[in-house]
Parts: C-alpha cells; sequence; structure tokens
C-alpha cells in the first residue's frame, strides 16, 4: 500500500521487522503501524475483553485500539504502535488486551536531567514554533519538547505551506515553503541558538505546582539494538520553567455507531498523516463520515493520492462552500444530512451502511450500503488540555466548538493553538506568536518589542462550523464502541446511566471506559457526552474526569533511573564489618545496615549461639558493635531548649559530663524514637536514636527548626557514620576497661552511671559512655570509625569478650523490660502504656504531644500497655505477633483480642522463655491467665511485670 513517492521516509534504505512472525519491510521515518498499513496488516491487536480484531485507528500517542508487544531486543510491554519508531530488527506482536513485562534484567540505563528555563514550550506543530520564535533569540532560555521525532506537529500529516511576510532579523530570512520543510528549518533555526534547547521525542507527562514539570525522552535508540552504551535508553527532565505555553494540539475524536472498532475504521486526520507524511495509502476505496469540515482535506488528499472516495458523509445539511466545490471537482459525492449507521465486515470493513440523519434523534435506518475498505470519521476535535488541567486549570465546554477548552490558569501558563481551540493554522501560528511573546516578557519582566510578523499558511479555505456530533442513534448500542481499549459500548453506558449513576466519574469506574493505557484520549469526552445524551442535559454539565499525570505511559525504569539495583538500596556496613564476616557472623537487616546477628560456633544452632552470648554478657563480659546507632550533633545557643521541646523529659537540666536517657513522641503524645542524650558542653549536645529511625530524627528535628521555631539557634548534623561504637558489657567489663584505658578512673564511684568521660581506650581518643540497654555494669566506647576496627581488634585480643550480636541484645534488653521501638512500639503507644511515666516531665511548660496526654483516650485504664507474660509451660516459645485471649476455647469470631505479643525469647538468665506483650489494661493485669495460640492450640500464659530480671537493679553498678 505504499505510494509510489512521497513521504517523510528514508526510501533509500530498507528495515526488515517482524510482525507476528512474519518479516516485513519498512523504512526509516515509519513507524511500526505506518509500516504495516504500507504492507496490507490491518488487525494488529485484539481486543481485551470481547476478542475483537482490532486495527489501527490514529497516527499517534492517542491511539486507543493498535497497542502491541515489542519482543526483541528487549520486551516492552503495551506500545502503541503508533508511536513505535520502525527500526532494523524490531520484533513485535499483537497482545491480546495485556502485555508482558521482561523476565530479564534490562541492561540499558536509565537517566534523569534537571533543567531550568525562562519559557518551556510544549508541542512542536505550527503554535508551539511560533511561540518558541517569538520567545528565542532575546537571552531567554527557552526549551521546546515534543513527543514525535521530527517537529512540525500536524503540518507532517499535510499538504499546506507556510509564509512568512517578513524576514526575521534575529533568525533569518524565510521563505514559502511546505509546512513539513518550514517546521524543519524553523526548528534547526531554534536549535542552533545557545539558548535554545529543541527536544524532539521527549513526551511531557507530568505538570506539578510551580511550573514544575516533568519529561521523558525517548533517546534515539530508544529500543533500537545497536544502542552505545554510554548512551542512557530513556531521560527523565525534570524542567522548572519561569512560564510554560501549552501548544500540545487537538486530538481527533470518534463518533459512536455500529461496528465502529472493526479495522479500517480510522480518525479521518490520521489517515491523511498516513498519506502524506509515509506516503502509505490505509485503503483502496473509503466513506468518509464527518460531521466537520476538516474531514474533506483528509478526503481529497486521499483522493489525490490514489485512494478512490465512495462518498462524504456528512451529518450536517451542508458543508463549507469551498468544500463543496473541492468535491465536486473531485467528482466526490457528498451525502449532507446522513449518518453512518454501520461499518460491516468479517474482521475488516467492507462495506458501510448509509441512512438519512434524523435530527428528532430517532434510529437511523441503513438505505445505502456503500463497498469500502476504509472508513474515515471525524466527530469533532479535542484540545489537548491534559496538562493545563494538570496545571490546575479550569476548562470550560464551548459549545460552538463542542469541546472542552481552557479556561482560567491557576500557574504561569497558557495554551496556545488548538490546544486552546483554535482550528486553522494561520490562527495556530498567530496565537502561538503571540502566547511565546507574552511569556517572554513575563520571563524578562519588561515589555519586548515584537520582532516580527507571525508566519501564516499560504492558502486556507473558509471553514464552515462544525457539528457537535457523537452518537449514531440505533436500536442496538452493542458494537457502538466509545473506548474500544477497553471493550466499552454505549450499551454499557447506558447500563450504568439506567443503574442510577450520574457522576461521570463514578461512570468511568463502572464501566472503566478511559481506564486503559490512552486513559481516554480519544474516547473520554465522547463517553461525557454519551452520558449527557442518555441523562438529557448538556454536555458541558456532565463534564470530564480529572485529567491526571502522567499524560502517557512511563516506564518504571526511566522514573527509576540510575537508582536501580544496589543503588536502589543502598548497603551499610560499620568500621568493623570485616571483623564480622571474617569470624563468621550471620547478619541482620536493619534499616540499611548489615547488623551482626549473632555468631554461630561450630555446631551451633542460633538458639545455642544466643544462649552462650547471653551467658556470656550477664556473667562475664560481652562485646557489640553499636556503630549503627544514629547519632546527631546538636549544637548552638537554643540547643538545650530545642531538646526540651522535642524530648518527653527534661534535657536543659543536664549536666555537662552527663548523660540521659529520653523519649520523642509525635503531636498525637505516641512514642516516636527513643535514645540517650549526652550533654558535650553547655551548647552542645549528642543524640542518640534508633538505628532505623536515624534519618527520621533528623529530619523531624529539621522539619520543627524550619518550619515552627527557626527563632532558635540550633545546627542539627548527622554524624552517625563519623563514630565508631562499641558495646563492652557484663560484670567482667569495668576489668577490661581498666586494662585498655589506663588514664580512666573506672571505680563505680569516679565513673557513675550516666556519665561520660574522655580518655584513650587502646591508645585511641575515646568517648566513653557508661550507659547500659542490658541492665549489666556497661560502657559504650565511641571512637573515630577510623579506629573503630583497631578498639574492637583490641578488645577481642584480651581473650576475655565473646562478640555478641542483635539478636542477643534483644534477649538482654527484654529480659529488664526495655522497649524497641517499632517492635514493642506501632505508633499507638505512650511512653506511659510502656511503664516509662517517668521519661513525661510534669514540669516543662511544653513538649511535643505534652497536649495529648490529657486527652481522655491517652488516659483510659484499659490501653494496651506493656506486661511481660511466662508461658505456663517454660519450653513453650510464643509467636512474636500472637494474640491473646481470656479463655481456653477458640471464641467465635471475631476474636475479642486482649493483646498482642510484640517480643518473645528464650532465655538464659531466668532458664525458660518468656515475652512481652501489650495487653488491654496492662499491670492491673498481673498474675492473670490469658491464652495465645501457638501451633494451633491455645496455651495458658501467665501475665507478669515487663521487668522480669533484676527488676532492683542491682547489677548496674557490677
Ligand atoms: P499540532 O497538533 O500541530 O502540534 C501539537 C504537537 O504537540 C504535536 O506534535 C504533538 O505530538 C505534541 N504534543 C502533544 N502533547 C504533548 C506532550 N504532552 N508532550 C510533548 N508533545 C506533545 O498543534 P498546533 O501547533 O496547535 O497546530 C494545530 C494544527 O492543526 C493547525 O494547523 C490547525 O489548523 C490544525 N487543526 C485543524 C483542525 C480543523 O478542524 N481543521 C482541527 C485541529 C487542528
Amino acid at each position: 500500500m505504499r505510494r509510489e513517492s512521497g513521504g517523510r521516509i528514508d526510501r533509500g534504505t530498507t528495515l526488515r521487522f517482524i510482525f507476528d512472525g512474519t518479516e516485513y519491510t519498512g523504512h526509516p521515518g515509519d513507524t511500526l503501524a505506518s509500516a504495516l498499513l504500507a504492507n496490507g496488516v490491518r488487525q494488529v491487536a485484539t481486543s481485551v475483553k470481547l476478542g475483537r480484531p482490532r486495527g489501527i485507528v490514529s497516527a499517534g500517542g492517542e491511539e486507543p485500539s493498535a497497542v502491541v508487544q515489542i519482543e526483541a531486543p528487549f520486551p516492552e510491554p503495551m506500545l502503541p504502535a503508533t508511536t513505535v519508531e520502525l527500526y532494523e530488527g524490531l520484533v513485535a506482536s499483537s497482545i491480546p488486551g495485556q502485555g508482558r513485562l521482561a523476565t530479564e534484567p534490562d541492561p540499558a540505563r536509565y537517566d534523569a536531567v534537571h533543567a531550568h528555563c525562562d519559557v518551556l514550550v510544549v508541542g512542536a506543530g505550527p503554535a508551539g514554533l511560533a511561540a518558541a520564535r517569538a520567545a528565542a533569540g532575546t537571552g531567554a532560555r527557552v526549551i521546546l519538547a515534543d513527543e514525535r521525532s521530527e517537529p512540525g506537529g500536524s503540518l507532517l500529516g499535510t499538504r499546506e505551506s507556510v509564509t512568512e511576510p517578513e524576514a526575521d532579523d534575529v533568525l533569518g530570512p524565510q521563505e514559502v515553503s511546505p509546512g513539513a520543510e518550514w517546521a524543519a528549518a524553523t526548528a534547526a533555526m531554534l536549535d542552533g541558538l545557545p539558548e535554545v534547547r529543541v527536544l524532539p521525542r521527549t513526551t511531557v507527562i507530568g505538570y506539578y505546582d510551580d511550573n514544575y514539570v516533568v519529561a521523558v525522552e525517548r533517546r534515539t535508540n530508544h529500543l533500537g539494538a545497536a544502542a552505545p552504551a554510554d548512551v542512557a535508553r530513556e531521560r527523565v527532565w525534570r524542567i522548572r520553567a519561569k512560564r510554560v505555553v501549552l501548544a500540545t494540539g487537538a486530538h481527533e475524536r470518534s463518533i459512536a455507531f455500529a461496528g465502529n472498532d472493526l479495522p479500517g475504521v480510522m480518525l479521518a486526520g490520521s489517515a491523511r498523516a498516513y498519506a502524506n507524511r509515509y506516503g502509505v495509502l490505509p485503503g483502496r476505496r473509503a466513506v468518509v463520515f464527518t460531521a466537520n469540515d476538516s474531514a474533506y482535506a483528509a478526503a481529497f488528499d486521499l483522493a489525490d493520492a490514489g485512494v478512490e472516495i465512495a462518498a462524504i458523509v456528512d451529518v450536517r445539511p451542508a458543508p463549507g462552500a469551498a468544500w463543496a466545490a473541492g468535491a465536486r471537482e473531485r467528482g466526490i459525492e457528498v451525502l449532507a444530512g446522513h449518518v453512518v449507521t454501520a461499518a460491516q465486515g468479517d474482521g475488516q470493513v467492507c462495506a458501510v451502511l448509509v441512512g438519512r440523519h434524523r435530527p428528532d434523534g430517532e434510529a437511523a435506518v441503513g438505505e445505502r450500503e456503500l463497498a469500502a475498505d476504509l472508513l474515515l470519521v471525524s466527530g469533532g476535535w479535542n484540545p489537548v488540555v491534559h496538562l493545563f488541567s494538570q496545571s490546575g486549570g479550569t476548562l470550560r465546554y464551548d459549545e460552538g466548538l463542542g469541546t472542552l477548552v481552557p479556561d482560567a490558569s491557576r500557574q504561569a501558563v497558557e495554551a496556545a493553538g488548538a490546544a486552546k481551540g483554535v482550528f486553522t493554522l494561520t490562527g495556530c501560528l498567530a496565537d502561538g506568536a503571540a502566547a511565546g511573546h507574552r511569556a517572554l516578557e513575563a520571563a524578562h519582566g519588561t515589555a519586548v518589542a515584537e520582532r516580527a510578523a507571525p508566519p501564516r499558511a499560504t492558502v486556507e479555505p473558509a471553514t464552515a462550523p462544525g457539528a457537535a456530533f457523537w452518537l449514531v442513534p440505533a436500536t442496538d448500542y452493542r458494537t457502538h464502541f466509545v473506548d474500544p481499549q477497553r471493550d466499552v459500548t454505549v450499551a454499557d453506558v447506558l447500563k450504568a446511566t439506567g443503574a442510577g449513576l450520574r457522576s461521570v466519574e463514578h461512570i468511568k469506574r463502572y464501566t472503566t471506559a478511559g481506564t486503559a493505557h490512552d486513559q481516554g484520549k480519544t474516547s473520554g469526552l465522547l463517553t461525557t457526552a454519551i452520558v449527557a445524551h442518555a441523562l438529557g442535559v448538556s454536555v458541558g454539565e456532565v463534564g470530564s474526569t480529572t485529567f491526571r499525570a502522567p499524560y502517557a505511559p512511563v516506564s518504571f525504569a526511566a522514573l527509576a533511573g540510575r537508582d536501580r539495583g544496589l543503588l536502589h538500596d543502598p548497603v551499610r556496613v560499620t568500621a568493623l564489618h570485616e571483623w564480622h564476616v571474617a569470624n563468621g557472623a550471620l547478619f541482620e537487616n536493619v534499616g540499611q545496615w548489615k547488623r551482626p546477628w549473632y555468631y554461630p560456633r561450630a555446631g551451633e544452632d542460633m538458639e545455642a549461639a544466643v544462649l552462650r552470648e547471653c551467658a556470656a554478657a550477664r556473667e562475664s563480659v560481652a562485646a557489640m558493635d553499636a556503630s549503627t546507632l544514629g547519632k546527631i550533633d546538636v549544637i548552638g545557643p537554643d540547643a538545650a531548649e530545642f531538646l526540651d521541646r522535642l524530648y518527653t523529659n527534661l534535657m536543659s537540666s543536664l549536666a555537662v559530663g552527663a548523660v540521659r536517657y529520653g523519649v520523642m513522641c509525635r503531636p498525637d503524645g505516641m512514642v516516636f524514637d527513643d535514645g540517650t542524650v549526652i550533654r558535650l558542653a553547655e551548647e552542645h549536645f549528642l543524640v542518640t536514636t534508633t538505628t532505623g529511625n536515624a534519618a527520621a530524627v533528623l529530619d523531624w528535628m529539621e522539619e520543627w527548626l524550619q518550619t515552627e521555631w527557626p527563632e532558635l539557634r540550633v545546627h542539627c548534623t548527622s554524624v552517625t557514620e563519623q563514630w565508631a561504637t562499641v558495646a563492652l558489657v557484663g560484670p567482667r567489663s569495668r576489668e577490661v576497661l581498666a586494662g585498655l584505658a589506663p588514664d580512666l578512673a573506672v571505680g563505680a564511684a569516679d565513673f557513675p552511671f550516666m556519665t561520660w568521660r574522655e580518655t584513650e581506650v587502646a591508645g585511641i581518643p575515646a568517648r566513653v559512655c557508661r550507659i547500659s540497654f542490658s541492665g549489666e555494669l556497661a560502657y559504650e566506647i565511641n571512637v573515630t570509625s577510623w579506629d573503630g576496627l583497631r578498639l574492637w581488634t583490641a578488645i577481642m585480643d584480651t581473650g576475655l569478650v565473646t562478640p555478641y550480636g542483635t539478636e542477643t541484645m534483644h534477649v538482654l534488653r527484654a529480659e529488664k523490660g526495655y522497649p524497641i521501638v517499632g517492635q514493642d512500639t506501632d505508633g499507638t503507644v505512650t511512653p506511659q502504656d510502656l511503664g516509662m511515666s517517668w521519661v513525661v516531665s510534669k514540669k516543662k511548660p511544653d513538649f511535643i504531644g505534652k497536649r495529648s496526654f490529657s486527652r481522655a483516650d491517652t488516659s483510659r485504664a484499659d490501653r494496651k500497655q506493656l506486661v511481660g507474660l511466662l508461658p505456663e509451660d517454660p519450653a513453650v516459645l510464643l509467636p512474636e505477633g500472637a494474640h491473646l485471649v481470656a479463655g481456653a476455647e477458640p471464641p467465635e469470631p471475631p476474636v475479642p483480642t486482649l493483646g498482642h505479643v510484640t517480643s518473645s525469647y528464650r532465655s538464659a538468665a531466668l532458664g525458660r522463655t518468656f515475652a512481652l506483650a501489650l495487653v488491654r489494661g496492662g499491670p492491673s493485669r498481673a498474675g492473670e491467665r490469658l491464652y495465645a495460640p501457638v501451633g494451633g492450640a491455645l496455651v495458658p500464659v501467665t501475665v507478669t511485670s515487663h521487668v522480669l530480671y533484676d527488676p532492683e537493679g542491682a547489677r548496674r553498678d557490677g
């Protein structure tokens, strides 16, 4: 079906490709769709629900039907064949509704770019090119982005030409030229200006606040195999623009009639583009069905290219005079006041039924059958208002144009050309130039003289108003498709309105119209109009569904960019990591950190290793790498005041040289994080956080400082990685420390609990804190991270110290009833629920969460509170998360749960298992028997205090 000559394809080069197992050829400049049509392939997909054959409907990104699977060189599911540029070796196949994701990792690279500009023009059709030209050449930074491979927009698909009334002083003289050549020359001139960037193959997908616009650029090697390794396949552009001109054009829309989804039914403007741009005849004999003049231009171009036009069926009583004359000249019959009642054919169009249009809304009757293999349709044009709407701009229904047009803008943006409802070439060129000039002045903030009169169409016949025509009335609506990709028909829409639905948003969800990957570009307003028809209201009253980003589907790979694989979630290791690996540690992931979990010896399982490690810490001495604890330096004249507001307890009273445990709550009074605060100097604190929450706490501090308390003179700096921390734990820890730190007075009186000292340990400058997360005598030794391994090795070289991991740490702290934020808490737990009323200041005037502690809900007696649980069988280990019930018999659902197990372990020190749990009424149930499910049976447990080991705190000083 390839024409003898013409089209913007390189006929000298032949590309081979495979579709559904058959090899075909095409040329550079083709899309997969144009190449398939050139080879006479009509059916390219099968519909998702009804299994109906589907063909190519459009020539652009609005395609609602011809969605294919790319197989090679790299699988890409669900791409419109109309947007896939042809390349050598392309392998594609039709899909029954759904695509397939790749099973192998994608070897290609994806990138992201940040860009700033004064004027961003979206769309390089006549309006966009005129806008960019008006804004360029004055020092303003201009970006011109268009989703297609070539500039020119709709000009690429027509035979129109453009005249420059006068030479442009910046861009030089131009002459009358065919539209596509004018577009190429203008884009090339723009690209040559240093402050202008022309981005072809770049789809703007989202418009956000503050004129932040996101685009995806498909590089020339988008899907091609011969990708240079250093070129990313796709790039995400994050653009911040002072002003935006949306010259995104218009999408032609279909009309609902019987069989309007058959392969061979095509939008009129798209058929015209196949003939002119790609040199392809989409059929041999065509019927044209229209409600406006634009389809006449399509009919004439196709007729001149050799397609027989069986008739133009026009619902209007009469077309524009110039168009009627053009039809007469070509001997084309015009059936004014008629409609197409059905497209007929088995697998593709072979005949078209035509009948008289009944303005009274009665069903039209097919009176005449016209043989045709192509049916061109134009129900009107919808301005591409998606981005304008996403920017917050409002839309209004224009009765005259029969479509939605941009109304008021909320950001520094305006629509231009067909995107604004201007449907003549001269109008689009003038409108684009004016919008570009306004954007330039706004960006510069001053008046700027216009440089040259805008270009105009060389010849343009006058157009008569179109008719807003949507639906050919019939008695059976089961093949009047509104959304072919979702197989939604007029019958489905009527079923929805019949069920009582009125809102187009509800009808969209009920019928799924507009939810496919084209997001209703050609079907959205048609659905609205059918709803309006059914409800007997105006189209404007029904309105449209919300236009949301992305405008076109985006690959996850593009959004991920380089943040993939190991870069997606970096692995963090401590300064001591290599020792842990060399000594057989198994690791646990805590946040991004790898923490030693336990160090099994030959023949030991986890249980044996943990019991041994626990025993060492309780009876002798053991050490843990605690470097992952979050550490934040808080410094400044108001640091003490700041911490008083953040923590529930008082921090300003802390003496230099002392350490205090603290809890932070959210404004709702629920525990957010806990840790210790060290006062290093009058205006300098070091705060430690839980490992997993370090970034969140820093973020929290910054948020309060920057938004609520900007008057506080405080700086917060993460120093987590700057320090290596070793916890030295157990009754013999003092002896080990004394040996390694001869200068340090280690006696209980000289170095009391909750203080810190500056000294040398193993010859390394160190800050030693006397704090304990196990109840035993313990020290936390901090050195710079590059000395961490040396410190740890020196401790291990004493031969006295057992290394232990996070599992043992958990057991030791649980025996003492110390909760872990995020394990024993879940965002619904107050410090009081954890038995820590003492950590909530009664004296401080205010702190985050204080107000919430006087709410009735936080003082309820039956809140879930932390308790200990002892299974009656001391060998039974309760599963963490197990729910607790009152009776021994399984209760009827819904089960009235009393709480759940948060931590559960075997204890060497207690010689049995135990658990911590959050239980309704908590401590008031001490001594009660409850039941927990273990392995399918309910086992009895006794409620007890959450402090099970050394409740007097006798072991703290060794
Ligand atoms: P255009 O359609 O020529 O160009 C719009 C360009 O924007 C296209 O290349 C499109 O691919 C691109 N685009 C759309 N959305 C995009 C996005 N999100 N990201 C990147 N690119 C995007 O539009 P125009 O410049 O306004 O010119 C319209 C032309 O069409 C005029 O010549 C006009 O006469 C003609 N037209 C005529 C009728 C009629 O009824 N006779 C109707 C509509 C349009």
